[in-house]
């Protein structure tokens, strides 16, 4: 089975992008997703963050999300720290969900791929495109964030154009490409693609 990413900054549409492969039968693990789920249900994980930030860090058994966003875009150290321990836990449990997937290939969707180091367990990644503009307009829409909490959060993620040369394929959610049409190519490309891996599994 291949492995395939889906990355891309904040608001590019990612997870819309994932949502129209996944209708297509194709399985999607969602990394921001896991991360959280571990960060609740992880012994080790709540551990080592409380260790970090304090008690604060979670609300009963909840993660307190607000708390450690506001810690996070405090400065780069405390972003370091927190993924140093979040990163590996969740790229250990993308493997395992990989593992179980029965398909002609998976996709995992991480707005961090390449700054992690998640792509070298991957055999392609997708990168979804969209402005900068558009980005922030679609997530002040969605999050009710302000503007500037957004382009905080824009400035400490890759630039996006380094990102998209790092990316297999690329599609653009920009308003002026057909979304679907772009996925339905792809689609077909990766299928081929897992046809030919598997006609010669020694290369798996
Ligand atoms: P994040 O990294 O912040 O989770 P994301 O890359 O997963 O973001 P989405 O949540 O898929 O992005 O998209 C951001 C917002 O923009 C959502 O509200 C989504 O519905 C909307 N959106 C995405 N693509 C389109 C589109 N082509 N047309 C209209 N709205 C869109």
């Amino acid at each position: 089975m291949l492995r395939v990413g889906i990355t891309g900054g904040i608001g590019s549409g990612k997870t819309t992008v994932a949502q129209i492969f996944s209708l297509l039968g194709v399985p999607v693990y969602n990394a921001d997703h896991s991360a959280r789920r571990l960060m609740n249900s992880d012994k080790n994980i709540r551990e080592a963050i409380v260790k970090l930030f304090g008690q604060e860090s979670y609300k009963g058994t909840e993660l307190n999300r607000s708390f450690i966003t506001s810690k996070v875009l405090e400065n780069e150290k405390n972003r370091a720290l927190i993924n140093a321990i979040v990163h590996p836990a969740t790229i250990a449990d993308a493997e395992n969900w990989m593992k179980q997937q029965k398909a002609p290939y998976a996709l995992k969707e991480a707005a961090i791929l390449f700054e992690s180091g998640a792509e070298k367990n991957l055999d392609f990644v997708i990168g979804v495109y969209a402005p900068e503009a558009l980005r922030i307009r679609r997530t002040i829409k969605r999050d009710g964030r302000s503007e500037a909490e957004v382009k905080k959060w824009m400035s400490r993620q890759m630039n996006e154009d380094e990102k998209m040369k790092l990316c297999d394929f690329v599609i653009y959610n920009d308003g002026n490409h057909s979304v679907i049409d772009q996925v339905l190519s792809l689609h077909k490309k990766l299928l081929n693609l897992a046809a030919r891996q598997s006609a010669s599994p020694e290369k798996e």
